[in-house]
């Protein structure tokens, strides 16, 4: 991001702050130890995107991390001030991503605060499609749902193996990459939820120590309503040769057709139009 970019921060009390105005003491632990929380909404045209499901996700994370619990209302206040001073017609759809840190090291009070981005030009591009790789994630997905402190459900600030995750795919002729449990589950992206086209079934890998995605959520609410399903499963990493087609979910890019994993074409499906249109994709309804 460039200076150029227009970003927008907001207090809880729903006052707006210059996005160069420093909110972090220097031994902030959401800075020096990844200690804190945060979720992430898409808006469009002045809408906010289950921003409910955001602000729900955002406390039971913070109830993982044993993090005071998130000012609901704050956040609300803190979100509807972004709404207010975005210029929509400049940027007619951005994210807004909400923080909680622990704070202080030596006590204080949680930091907290909303952001609002543009949706760059690179995640508006992936809606075309990306190219993968898998990766494999080190532990079972069972495992981890069973270690608490693991995290498994939250959306920790401690994203450092997720970027680097991505860094290793760009770096590896990849866009994006889906972790895998070293015994060849499918899990999920390191940004994003993982849905195939499985003979004409929306199948998901099975939530076990992943993060539940909002957009999965609401693909498979708008699926119920058009009369197809989408299921949980478990997903052998061999079933990526076999599927019609394949997309990563998540709030800023929505949806994007995986081109290739590890090298090897995959097809576009048939269902990709309706998916897109399911979850509203601007440009496809
Ligand atoms: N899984 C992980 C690890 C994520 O970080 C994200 C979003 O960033 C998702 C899945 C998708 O979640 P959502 O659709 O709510 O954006």
């Amino acid at each position: 991001m460039t200076a150029s970019v227009p970003q927008l921060v907001a207090l809880l009390d729903g006052s707006l702050v210059d996005v160069e105005t420093p909110l972090l003491r220097a031994d902030d632990l959401g800075v020096v130890r990844g200690d804190g929380v945060f979720d992430v909404a898409s808006c469009r045209a002045g809408h906010v995107i289950d921003l409910p499901a955001h602000l729900d996700r955002l406390a039971t994370s913070a109830r993982i991390l044993s993090l005071p619990e998130p000012d609901r209302a704050g956040y609300e206040r803190a979100v509807a001030a972004l709404v207010a001073a975005w210029d929509w017609d400049a940027h007619p759809e951005a994210t807004v991503r909400l923080v909680e840190t622990r704070g202080p090291e030596f006590g204080g009070d949680a930091t907290c605060w909303a952001m609002m981005q543009p949706v760059s030009d690179a995640v508006l591009r992936e809606r075309e499609g990306v190219r993968v790789v898998v990766l494999d994630r080190g532990h079972e997905a069972e495992e981890t749902s069973e270690l608490p402190w693991l995290l498994p459900g939250a959306k920790s600030l401690s994203y450092g193996i997720n970027m680097a995750a991505k860094r290793w795919a760009k770096a590896n002729g990849a866009d994006d990459a889906i972790f895998v449990t070293p015994s060849g589950r499918l899990l999920e992206g390191p940004t994003s939820a993982l849905v195939v086209d499985l003979d004409g079934e929306l199948v998901t890998p099975k939530q076990d120590g992943i993060l539940p995605s909002t957009t999965l959520r609401a693909l498979m609410d708008a699926a119920t309503e058009a009369g197809l399903s989408v299921r949980f499963d478990e997903l052998p990493r061999e079933v990526l040769s076999q599927v019609r087609g394949a997309w990563l979910l998540s709030s800023g890019r929505i949806v994007a057709p995986i081109l290739s994993v590890d090298g090897v074409d995959l097809p576009r499906s048939p269902l990709h139009g309706q998916v897109a249109r399911m979850l509203r994709v601007p440009g496809a309804e």
